[in-house]
């Protein structure tokens, strides 16, 4: 009896991962296709100053185009695209379409791109970068990219040595998604990084959770001390963003000012204003 429900267990179980290897394959498939078909896009979303809503920077997100089942969002397609080595391409084709776009706006804000750990740990990857911005004409100054914690937790010194090439160009270098990862700060301590982006899961929990003002405020004082920005991801209201100043973060993103678009509002494109305040009619007081 008990051995035939193991058995049925097995069975089950097989199934199930006979799918999800057939799910798993025609996604590698179709996002092979993709990259041919230019299904992937690019949106934009502004990181603005905490306290005058200055645009510093547009972040630039992934989105498919998917022909059937429409607008896919990264984290269903990203970590398929890591373990078939695919986000290499992807990831270059981001970049390029990043760094195009920014190097035609009329103000100079910064471009800030996501880079996967994958792609950090490629010995070609600061080549690649190089190549871009000549053929863009992108400074090297507006280009700021996005790393995880979990990129310099590796043996490898690729990483290490890559982003150290890219600060010595001028390219800007981000810590992303910071105190979700497994930071290592002596690893850390060898790369000056310039922003440290706070997650938005401390951010969203600010006024529920009383150890998070502690921890945003061990963050925003780490980032003062080592001469980098602090930077709020997941803003969504002006409770939240009246912390955030409170405790020091000088940059923000979120909802509050604007969600990921295809687009960038064209009065800021073409420099006729440089402020979300401004572009949305918000008033401050
Ligand atoms: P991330 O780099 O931490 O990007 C921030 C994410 O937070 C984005 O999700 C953004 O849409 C979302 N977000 C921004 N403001 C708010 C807010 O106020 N509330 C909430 N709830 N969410 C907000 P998205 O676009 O789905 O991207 C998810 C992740 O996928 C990114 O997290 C990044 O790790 C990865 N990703 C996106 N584009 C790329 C890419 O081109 N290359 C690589 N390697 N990874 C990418
Ligand atoms: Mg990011
Ligand atoms: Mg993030
Ligand atoms: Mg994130």
């Amino acid at each position: 009896e008990a051995k035939n429900e193991g058995a049925g267990k097995i069975k089950v179980f097989r199934q199930w991962m006979l799918d999800k290897l057939q799910e798993s394959r025609t996604l590698e498939h179709d996002m092979a296709v993709a990259l041919v078909n230019k299904e992937f896009v690019v949106y934009y979303q502004p990181i603005v100053d905490s306290f005058s809503r200055e645009i510093y920077s547009y972040e630039a997100l992934i989105r498919w185009i998917h022909p059937l089942k429409g607008l896919l969002s990264p984290d269903s397609f990203i970590p398929v695209a890591e373990k078939t080595g695919m986000i290499n391409e992807m990831g270059k084709s981001v970049l390029e379409m990043a760094c195009r776009e920014a190097a035609c706006w009329a103000v100079p804000a910064k471009i800030s791109v996501n880079v996967s750990p994958v792609q950090l740990s490629s010995k070609a990857f600061a080549g690649i970068v190089l190549s871009i911005l000549k053929e863009t004409g992108l400074p090297a100054d507006r280009l700021e990219l996005e790393v995880t914690e979990s990129s310099l937790f590796t043996e490898s010194n690729t990483p290490i040595n890559t982003l150290n090439k890219l600060r010595e160009w001028g390219v800007k270098i981000s810590i992303d998604d910071f105190g979700t990862g497994y930071s290592s700060l002596s690893r850390m301590s060898k790369i000056a990084f310039d922003k440290i982006k706070i997650d938005k899961s401390f951010v969203s929990s600010i006024s529920t959770q009383e150890d998070t003002l502690n921890i945003i405020k061990l963050i925003t004082g780490m980032a003062k001390s080592l001469n980098m920005k602090a930077v709020a991801e997941g803003v969504e209201t002006q409770e939240q963003l009246e912390s955030l100043q409170a405790l020091g973060c000088d940059l923000a993103q979120g909802y509050l000012f604007g969600k990921p678009q295809p687009y960038i509002d064209r009065k800021i494109r073409y420099g006729e204003i440089t402020s979300i305040a401004r572009a949305s009619g918000f008033r401050q007081g």
